[in-house]
């Protein structure tokens, strides 16, 4: 590899350096970026990306590190202030997951503001402004302000700023998380021709394995360190497809006729509630899960044993962790009556009307969602989630129907939420059908609260 753009050596990064509180986020960090390159950060949340494309792009200060960070042949973390501001506006564009706009500025300023912390001339700063929202197809909202813009239209505003200034990077931060689906390509597509068109170097951080598909390399992350880097392209295509099965127990089935419907349910609902964790984590995780499902452990009991070391015998996950997993575990098994009726009544009598069940189904999976659902979008998850139910749609489609936008017939969600809602609905509906582990299962409605 020619000399890289960026060359991250050795470096370790604390919050709350120095005090009683202090936690590293980034632990001895190796990694190279190559000139033109599009790159992948891909880890499980929490993991420390943002920490460390914020640390790339100059936007965290690194007095609470070591290490180097060398960016086009300069040492990041020893830039002056002076230097910081100049690195900060032309040396690198981000894209923010929350677009960051400023709601007081239009569009057209928004995209412009980059250009005038380095002194480019108002007119020049007006036409180049322009000419980057034609590029994006927003050049008819540059009156506009943030707020009267849809999500898509935001990020694509966050994508114009970014370019200010023509930055030989780009890093996007979570760019499609925010996103319906048909915006989420929108976004992937012009990453790549960034890359490909502009010659630019890329790097997009992401937890969505089906987004990496594009990318040159990807680095794995995980608790703060690099675990893995991956640059070969088959390897990355099984990798998102093992990621894919995991959440599919449909596809895995079909794939792997030999395995026990018990051992598909354990293994998914494993992976459902433990993504982006290692294979010896996930295997303890199954062995502790299985003996909850069967009642043979409490629900204390269950979370301990999630919050014990690894070494001395647990799943060694962080407190806050554990807890939050042993919550949605009995969260989900407090629906597991539920769903074991409705797949009963449904095997005698296929056309039963079930509307009642799938509202509450639908009520349960949005627990959790703060945002509004208005009636439209209440009926197609409805119709969506029957279709679930009745076996009429895979995990696929469901997931298509949410995050596909409204116009074209769908309930318009995003990714996030509609990888969630569909985590959710999954996992109870994966216990309502493991009926051939009924032996296993027999004790858990005592057990169950
Ligand atoms: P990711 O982007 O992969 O979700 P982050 O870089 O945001 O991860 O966070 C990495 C770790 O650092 C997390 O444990 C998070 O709680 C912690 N963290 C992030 N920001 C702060 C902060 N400002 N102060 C203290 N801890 C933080
Ligand atoms: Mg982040």
């Amino acid at each position: 590899m020619a000399s890289p753009i960026i060359n991250v050596d050795h470096l370790d990064f604390y919050y709350d350096y120095k005090l009683p509180t202090e936690t590293y986020a980034l632990k001895d960090i190796n990694l190279q970026v190559a000139q033109g390159e599009y790159v992948v950060f891909f880890g499980p949340s929490g993991c420390g990306k943002t920490t460390l494309v914020y640390l790339i792009g100059g936007i965290t200060t690194g007095k609470n590190g070591t290490g180097e960070i060398v960016v086009n042949g300069s040492d990041v973390l020893q830039l002056s202030r002076e230097e910081l501001a100049v690195f900060r506006q032309t040396g690198i564009g981000i894209i923010f997951q929350n677009f960051n706009l400023i709601p007081s500025l239009t569009v057209l300023d928004n995209v412009a503001l980059p250009m005038t912390f380095v002194g480019v001339p108002q007119e020049k700063r007006r036409t180049e402004a322009h000419n980057i929202l034609a590029r994006l197809g927003m050049e008819t909202y540059a009156a506009r302000y943030p707020t009267e813009l849809s999500g898509g239209q935001q990020q694509r505003v966050g994508i114009a700023r970014a370019l200010a200034n023509n930055p030989p990077i780009i890093i996007a931060d979570e760019p499609l998380g925010n996103l319906d689906s048909e915006n989420a390509e929108h976004v992937l597509k012009f990453l790549k021709e960034l890359q490909e068109k502009d010659g630019r170097t890329v790097i997009m951080v992401t937890h969505e394995a089906w987004s990496v598909r594009d990318a040159d390399k990807i680095i794995y992350l995980k608790d703060g360190a690099v675990i893995k880097t991956q640059t070969d392209g088959a390897l990355r295509k099984k990798a998102a497809e093992e990621e894919a099965l995991a959440l599919s127990p449909d596809l895995f089935r079909q794939l792997y006729p030999e395995v026990s419907p018990k051992e598909i349910m354990l293994k998914s609902l494993s992976n459902l509630l433990l993504r982006g964790f290692s294979v010896d984590e996930i295997k303890r995780f199954e062995f502790f899960l299985e003996e909850r499902l069967s009642g043979k452990i409490d629900a204390a009991t269950f979370e301990s044993l999630l919050d014990r070391p690894y070494h001395d015998e647990g799943v060694g996950l962080w407190k806050q962790r554990a807890q939050k997993i042993a919550t949605l575990t009995e969260d989900i098994l407090s629906e597991k009556k539920m769903l074991e009726d409705i797949y009963k009544e449904l095997e005698e009598n296929p056309a039963a009307p079930i509307l009642e069940e799938v509202s509450s189904l639908r009520e349960w999976i949005l627990r959790e969602y703060s945002g509004r659902v208005n009636d439209e979008q209440r009926a197609r998850l409805n119709e969506a989630i029957a279709g679930r139910l009745r076996g009429t749609i895979n995990t696929e489609g469901f997931r298509k129907t949410v995050n596909l936008a409204r116009s074209r017939g769908g309930v318009g969600f995003s990714i996030r939420t509609t990888q969630h809602l569909s985590d959710r609905l999954e996992s109870v509906l994966m216990l309502g059908r493991a009926g051939d582990m009924k032996d296993a299962i027999s004790s858990l409605s005592q057990s169950a609260p």
